[in-house]
């Protein structure tokens, strides 16, 4: 059965009991299903067929996230707006061509209209349904999408494999703390529903929220648990915490199971490629914890060198994956999908090996991008960002650890001749142009770039080792 077939049959099941718990509005299942409804009369009635493409632009509400059921219910590809967001990103998606963007308001004005009709499906299994957009910031969107069979199989409890089972008996009550743009809160939002699960928005502070909402289980990126740990928030209440979207030092899952039990999880994945592997509590508890995790069964994992060839067992290679529910492609770019996308496997980009158990290792990754928090920077855009500014000749940047945000973005510019640039302006010319995220930590000015030994920038020589921040 394809999306959003699974999750409404989950409703209809038990229309009494709840569904969302909004702050201190609770929606029942039933009321859900009527608002998918109404919403999906309304999606109608704006001449939305299948294959038309909505782009979200909204908050997190259950609201909203009827109108997307709604959509999707049509047969609709839905795209969803990452908060945070320059007006440059928001202008490229909209000129992407969408059909409909569904704000908050209209949102509200779909689920308060007529009741329509039972929503007849409309998705094909070979339609696009959902698609991501990188949290990236290149400006133009990059967007992976999913067809609606590989979509539909996040929400099909009998395509679960056996860890992703164990982890959803403890989403009694899940907490989802951030946008739904993200697919781990999306995904994890609608397989709560069809476990039979709550899904709480809360509108406390995530510090707070896990424990006034008695939440069971939640995600959320390595840092942001450091964060939580070290203000000693009460997360006692969790059976299962899912870390993901960037590297987690093996220390903080030791420190993380140490506070909390047997509850830490961890998956690797990507938005082109959907998980690839996960790391349980009986990993964690066995100190597996430099591992990613297992690549899950219905992925197959196959270590590459730079020519395609596979690697030997145990060497390092990039990461290539394969499985039902990877991307299509990205949305509209035939050419920056043929770069990642060859003979039915997925370039992940990444580095890694298997281990003699089985378990993935990430060592490094093969494109320059940066996380911070879990938001992928890429650095070649904020270097273009930088270097148009008349007083910079040349822009590099790179990614440092950091206490914060796992990592931030670091830039050095050498100026253009006779000017003298001002760090802090330069700085602020990123989150306007690209993401919040992308903002230079430090931005340091260098009289000329340290080169290798073929003569090129050596941008590994700039990483900053201290606190040098010239802002
Ligand atoms: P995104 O598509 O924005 O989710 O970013 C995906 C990238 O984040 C992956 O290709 C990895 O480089 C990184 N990543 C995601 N999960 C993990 C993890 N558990 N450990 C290390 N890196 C990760």
């Amino acid at each position: 059965m394809l999306f959003p077939g699974p999750v409404l049959e989950s409703l209809e099941r038990a229309p009494s009991r709840p569904a969302i718990e909004h702050g201190t509005r609770v929606v029942t299942r039933g009321e859900l299903l009527g608002l998918v409804a109404r919403c999906a009369g309304g999606l109608r009635a704006r001449g939305l067929r299948p294959g038309s493409c909505v782009l979200v632009h909204a908050g997190s509400t259950p609201e909203v996230y009827a109108a997307q059921l709604a959509a999707h219910a049509l047969g609709c590809l839905v795209g969803m707006a990452r908060p945070g967001w320059s007006p440059v990103q928001h202008a490229g998606a909209r000129q992407a061509g969408f059909d409909l963007v569904l704000t908050d308001a209209l949102a509200a004005e779909l689920a308060a209209g007529p009741s329509g009709e039972a929503a007849e499906p409309g998705a094909e299994p070979d339609g696009l349904a959902r698609l991501t957009f990188t949290s990236g910031s290149t400006g133009s969107p990059k967007a992976p999408v999913q067809t609606y069979r590989a979509y539909s199989l996040a929400y099909r409890p009998s395509a679960w494999p056996p860890p992703l089972k164990a982890l959803m008996a403890n989403f009694e009550r899940c907490l989802v703390h951030a946008s739904l743009a993200s697919p781990v809160m999306m995904t994890y939002l609608g397989r709560t529903l069809v476990a039979g699960g709550v899904a709480i928005i809360p509108e406390l502070p995530l510090a707070e929220a896990v424990a006034a909402h008695r939440a069971t289980a939640t995600m959320m990126a390595p840092p942001v648990l450091a964060g939580l740990l070290e203000r000693g928030a009460d997360l006692t209440s969790l059976r299962a915490l899912v870390l993901g979207g960037a590297p987690a030092a093996p220390s903080l899952l030791e420190r993380a199971a140490d506070r909390l039990g047997p509850v830490i999880w961890q998956g690797y994945g990507q938005a082109e490629a959907g998980v690839i592997a996960m790391l349980t509590p009986e990993d964690v508890a066995a100190g597996r914890t430099g591992a990613v995790g297992r690549p899950l069964p219905a992925v197959q994992v196959s270590l590459r060198d730079g020519e395609g060839r596979q690697v030997p067992h145990g060497a390092d290679g990039e990461v290539w994956v394969r499985s039902p529910h990877m991307m299509a492609g990205y949305w509209r770019a035939p050419e920056l999908t043929g770069e990642v996308l060859r003979d039915g496997w997925l370039r992940t980009r990444d580095l890694g090996f298997l281990d003699r158990d089985g378990l993935l290792h990430l060592t490094g990754r093969t494109r320059d991008v940066i996380i911070v928090g879990a938001e992928v920077c890429y650095a070649g855009a904020i270097e273009r960002v930088l270097a148009a500014h008349p007083d910079v000749e040349q822009a590099y940047v790179v990614g440092a650890p950091d206490a914060e945000t796992g990592e931030a973005v670091h830039a050095f510019v050498v100026p253009a001749p006779g000017r003298t640039p001002d760090p802090g302006a330069l700085a602020a010319l990123v989150p306007a142009a690209l993401s919040a995220a992308s903002t230079p930590r430090s931005v340091t000015v260098i009289r000329r770039v340290p080169l290798n030994a073929a003569g090129k920038p050596d941008k590994s020589a700039l990483r900053p080792t201290g606190p040098s921040a010239t802002r």
